[in-house]
């Protein structure tokens, strides 16, 4: 029996990594259901297995290790099947751009909550300095106090100009990464950054959107020249979503929860409850007002999902 590391897989077929740096295809043995989800796909990209080589050179996977988390999707809109993503993830680097294309914050939060319930740390990458006026300064400023004091690391460059790139090596060495964002933020700049060899195309940043495209697509990892992997989603976005409870949402809203502790109600949704401590934090200012908004927003659309 063998260990190894799934860096690549298409379907049936998966690309497994050994310890001396040789790839085995593989295909699997007998079935595996991850508890409580139907999906579609039983390995996924960074998962750890035990395999046995055939005399064909090719190899059978008998068992996968427990994973430390993972990110998923549903096989299509409709479907309550999900598709395994990735796994063994050690942190989500999120691309962000204030100006062509601007990201919003809302985009952001909800980022943050498929994060937060995935148990995958995030870092924000605020890009496109180059390009930044006075005002977007401003606002990348105020952005980095709100997001610093929650807990989650910022860092701003340009992928353009080089500006503040150094940091970027260092980021990403030593640990798994995913890279996140929406169209055009730069996340195949920072890929061919990190190893230009990758060689992607980067694509200038159009007007037209391209939704609705729903391609199967399937994750890979490359080992960085400077060590680390990352994880590459084409065509995924975000996380997906868990199906998260309407009276647990706060949970994934670090400081919304901590602060949730003062609440007069223990099942206070921080909506218009008396003695809410969170309402009242965000009227001192100690929540974001943002923050907040975007928690509203998500409340009131899972409204809509549950309603009939
Ligand atoms: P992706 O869709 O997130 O993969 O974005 P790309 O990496 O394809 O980048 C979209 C466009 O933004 C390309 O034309 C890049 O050259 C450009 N771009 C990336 N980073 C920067 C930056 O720091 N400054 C400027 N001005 N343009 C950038
Ligand atoms: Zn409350």
């Amino acid at each position: 029996m063998v260990k190894g590391l799934v860096i690549k897989s298409t379907g049936s077929w998966y690309t497994v990594r050994d310890a001396e740096g040789n790839t085995v295809a593989c295909k699997i043995r007998g079935s595996y259901r991850i508890k409580g989800l139907r999906s579609t796909n039983p390995v996924a990209v960074g998962d750890r297995v035990e395999f046995s080589v055939l005399d064909d050179g090719s190899g059978i996977i008998s068992h996968i290790e427990d994973r430390k988390n993972y990110i998923i999707r549903r096989a299509s809109n409709l479907s309550r099947e999900y598709q395994l993503i990735a796994s063994n993830i050690d942190q989500a680097v999120l691309v962000i751009s204030l100006v062509q294309p601007k990201t919003l914050m809302a985009f952001v939060d909800r980022f943050l909550v498929s994060a937060e319930a995935f148990r995958i740390p995030v870092v924000l990458l605020f890009n496109k300095l180059d390009l930044y006026g006075e005002e977007e300064l401003i606002q990348m400023n105020s952005l980095v106090e709100i997001y610093e004091n929650i807990g989650y690391q910022c860092l701003a460059v340009s992928l353009k100009s080089g500006l503040h790139t150094d940091k970027l090596r260092a980021l990403f060495a030593g640990s798994t990464s995913v890279v996140s964002g929406n169209s055009g933020v730069g996340k195949s700049t920072l890929l061919n950054f990190l190893d230009p060899e990758l060689n992607l195309k980067t694509s200038e940043v159009s007007s037209s959107h391209q939704s609705g495209q729903h391609t199967t697509t399937y994750a890979e990892m490359f080992l960085l020249p400077s060590g680390g992997y990352v994880i590459d989603t084409p065509g995924i976005k975000g996380f997906g979503t868990v199906d998260i409870e309407k009276n647990e949402l706060f949970h994934f809203f670090p400081e919304i929860f901590k602060i949730s502790a003062g609440c007069r109600f223990h099942n206070c949704l921080h909506l218009n409850e008396p003695g809410c401590a969170v309402i009242d934090a965000v009227i001192s200012g100690e929540i974001s007002e943002s923050r907040y908004l975007s928690y509203l927003g998500l409340m009131s659309d899972m409204g809509d999902k549950y309603r009939k």
